[in-house]
């Protein structure tokens, strides 16, 4: 496929564009996942939350595809923090998805109130130095998390996925990365498929270029630097959203989509959120 690949702050590389399978139950994840490799998609991305890492594994298995063309990311979930715990939930993770490795594990939420998450990142690295994970990483950490785990002064991580879309721009997280070299990972880079996608500053652009409003928007995170990880189970719309890569926003497309910043959030805040279950 023609899909870019970003290089992590451990050299391993990972493609900027992927797949994920939020919402999406473990039989329907495998025929989507299918369909998605089949589309150029190699990159996937799961959760142990999202209960569908059996579907993404049996996807993974029947494509033929050679292990090291694929990029497999799943989530610790917050049940599970601690040292122990981590370490028995990515076994079973593996174990659904029928791997030997994942190429990115991440700690799905920081769950400050719990106060886990410096223990949970030493299993993290024990699973890296165990070479069951090419890289680390964490997701949904405020810079203020992430200072924290760096401060440990062992791996610093190697992704950050967050919420990212052009009503939430996270300036501030997006810098921070930056300055200590850690990707970010955008979630929900379409804004959940809601009403972003009938923006008329967003459809002017789509106009102009051909192409749709989605497009757009997953060309924007692209310029931007970001990984995204659109998803969608109706396949042309697979199609849709890894057809990016024949256009290029200019400099005044980019500032006119930085102006319709609101720092609205649709999923939960991070500082706050404590959902064990
Ligand atoms: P998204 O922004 O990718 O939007 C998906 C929705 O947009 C689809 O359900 C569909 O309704 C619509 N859509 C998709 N393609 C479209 C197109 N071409 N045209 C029109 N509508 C289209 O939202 P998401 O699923 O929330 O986020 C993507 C992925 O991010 C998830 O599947 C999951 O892997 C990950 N995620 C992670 C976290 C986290 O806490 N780490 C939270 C939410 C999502």
């Amino acid at each position: 496929s023609n899909v870019p690949t970003i290089t992590l702050n451990n050299g391993v590389t990972m493609p900027q564009l992927g797949y994920g399978v939020w919402q999406v139950p473990s039989d329907e994840a495998a025929t989507a996942v299918a369909t998605a490799l089949g589309a150029g998609y190699r990159s996937i991305d799961t959760a142990a939350a999202y209960e569908n890492e059996e579907g993404v594994g049996r996807a993974l298995a029947g494509s033929g595809l050679p292990r090291e063309e694929l990029f497999v990311t799943t989530k610790l979930w917050n049940s599970e923090q601690g040292y122990d715990t981590t370490l028995r939930a990515f076994d079973a993770s593996l174990d659904k998805l029928g791997l030997d490795f994942v190429d990115l594990y991440l700690i799905h939420w920081p769950m400050p109130d719990v106060d886990k998450y410096a223990d949970t990142w030493r299993a993290f690295e024990k699973i890296y130095a165990d070479g069951r994970a090419r890289a680390i990483g964490v997701s949904n950490f405020q810079p203020a998390h992430l200072n924290r785990l760096i401060e440990l002064g062992g791996t610093v991580p190697a992704v950050n996925q967050i919420e990212l879309h052009p009503r939430l721009q996270q300036s501030v997280p997006r810098a921070f990365h930056a300055d200590h070299g850690i990707a970010t990972e955008a979630w929900s880079p379409l804004g959940q498929g809601g009403d972003l996608l009938e923006d008329p500053t967003l459809s002017g652009l789509a106009r102009t270029y051909g192409k749709t409003v989605a497009q757009v928007v997953l060309r924007w995170h692209l310029q931007l630097g970001n990984v995204v990880i659109p998803k969608s189970v109706t396949p042309s719309r697979m199609r849709e959203n890894i057809d990016v890569f024949d256009f290029e926003l200019t400099g005044d497309d980019m500032a006119r989509i930085a102006a319709l910043n609101t720092d609205t959030r649709l999923g939960p805040d991070p500082d706050t959120m404590n959902w064990l279950g």
